[in-house]
């Protein structure tokens, strides 16, 4: 078999419009939807860190839970969280737990 010359393949996708993806509302790929237990949460940003779609935002405000204060706490953007479940996987005290999609 031989491969094409670099001329030859066909040309990919091309975004043609600085920002299109956010239109993109890849939320609706998503059978298992994470929530968060924010009474488990001791707020480490793991799930920030790691999930891949960037839909994880960090709240800040003053926020009780069990008695103890904090500054700020975690919310998932469902437009386009596509459920992956690298969050709950990733996160220490389990705080995230993986649902099916009502
Ligand atoms: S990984 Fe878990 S404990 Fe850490 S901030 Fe996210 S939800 Fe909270
Ligand atoms: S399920 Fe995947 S896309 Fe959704 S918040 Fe978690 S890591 Fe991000």
């Amino acid at each position: 078999m031989s491969l094409p010359k670099v001329h030859e393949i066909p040309i990919g996708g091309i975004i043609t419009e600085p920002g299109s993806s956010r239109r993109n509302l890849t939320g609706g790929w998503r059978s298992l939807k994470p929530i968060i237990h924010d009474d488990r949460c001791i707020r480490c940003r793991i799930c920030w860190m790691y999930c891949p779609e960037g839909t994880i935002k960090e709240v800040k405000g003053e926020f009780v839970v069990k008695g103890k204060k904090y500054q700020y706490k975690y919310e998932i953007d469902y437009n386009y969280c596509k459920g992956c479940g690298i969050c709950a996987h990733e996160c220490p005290t389990k705080a995230i737990e993986m649902v099916p999609e009502a």
